[in-house]
């Protein structure tokens, strides 16, 4: 079987998709195309602008029209990418509490998802590239050649999320993120447009029983 030209991978917040799909792009020398980062963007820049989440009419106009740049990292400071937003680096600012509470309203915009989601197509049939997100898989790149659902239990997602913060020397209160972490879920999971489900063609796996490694191993082993 031919390496598969474009990877989708979908699941939950914190259920380690971001680690995986970095990995696997790095070891096939493809594009790694996080998607959730543009949501976060569109999300930062309304907060930015005092523009109110409630007001899709024009949370919808941002994300139609701010230029939203994810670029290689041009720093060595941890971070997968650079995120702009007419230029201005938000990287870090898009990983605030703030954006966390808000980014799943913005991102059950239909407008919003319409115009962030023609973007990513774009970028992904290129190929050569590994997609993470919600609705890769379902939306976004339904031609996948292959495509991963990774999944963990809210309490074990929370942990991790928890232990990230703490990694970086923030504070955290861990039963604080798994409400987050539920209400997120719920929502993504519930909207009209694009919710989070696997696609019917998807290899599901749970990172509960499985560490980082175990899932690298498993989702390589059915690259090759
Ligand atoms: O993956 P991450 O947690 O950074 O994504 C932030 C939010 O962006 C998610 O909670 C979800 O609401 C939204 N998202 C989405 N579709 C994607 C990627 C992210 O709706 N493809």
């Amino acid at each position: 079987m031919p390496v598969p030209n474009i990877i989708a991978i979908d699941g939950p917040a914190a259920s380690g998709k971001s680690t995986l799909g970095k990995r696997l792009a790095d070891a096939l020398g493809y594009l790694f195309f996080d998607t959730g980062v543009m949501y976060r963007a569109v999300t930062w820049a309304a907060l930015q602008r005092g523009i109110p989440i409630e007001d899709e009419a024009e949370v919808t106009r941002l994300a139609e029209t701010a230029q939203i740049d994810v670029r290689p990292p041009s720093r060595d400071d941890g971070r997968a990418c650079d995120v702009l937003v007419d230029g201005v680096d938000c990287t870090w600012e898009t990983r605030r509490p703030e954006v966390d509470a808000n980014v799943s309203p913005v991102s059950a915009y239909p407008g919003v998802r319409r115009a962030l989601a023609a973007q990513q197509r774009r970028i992904g049939l290129r190929g050569r590239v590994v997609m993470v997100g919600r609705d890769i898989g379902t939306v976004v790149l339904p031609e996948a050649d292959l495509k991963i659902y990774l999944d963990a239990s809210p309490e074990e997602r929370a942990r991790r999320r928890y232990r990230e913060i703490l990694g970086r020397g923030g504070q955290a209160n861990y039963e604080e993120i798994l409400a987050g972490v539920r209400r997120r879920d719920e929502i993504d999971s519930t909207r009209a447009v694009a919710p989070l489900r696997p696609a019917e063609d998807a290899i599901i796996l749970d990172s509960d029983c499985l560490n980082a490694d175990e899932v690298f191993a498993r989702v390589e082993a059915l690259c090759r």
